[in-house]
């Protein structure tokens, strides 16, 4: 299911208001599309249950990604992934080659449960 809008207002599991600048973006910038998360834990019942996108007006490949799929390693594409943590001001983003890859990465708890 896809809908229109409904960025950065509340999370897209849950439903908890989200505050400005204080939330967790997925994105697929080759489609538009785009889904708010309060925090890490909520994109994997969703990825699950739910995988009900929003569209959004312009969706941008966040420029803190790299080029390699955070969970797999391999190059991402131009369909790829992109899970965007902004937190006080700050945007840091992995990307990777599949919603596949994006839940294995988020059960396991992100970037900071491997450092
Ligand atoms: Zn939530």
């Amino acid at each position: 299911m896809i809908a229109r809008g409904g960025e950065n207002v509340k999370c897209d599991w849950c439903g908890v208001g989200l505050e400005p600048g204080e939330s967790w973006q997925l994105l697929q910038p080759a489609r538009n599309l785009g889904a708010s998360f309060c925090r890490l834990e909520h994109v994997v019942p969703w990825l699950i249950r739910k995988d009900d996108w929003h569209i959004r007006d312009r969706v941008e490949v966040p420029k803190s990604a790299g080029a390699d799929c955070a969970e797999t390693g391999v190059e991402l594409g131009e369909n790829a992934f992109y899970l965007v943590r902004n937190r006080a001001g700050m945007e840091i983003a992995d990307g990777f080659a599949s919603k596949d890859a994006v839940l294995a990465w988020a059960k396991a708890g992100g970037r900071w449960a491997r450092d």
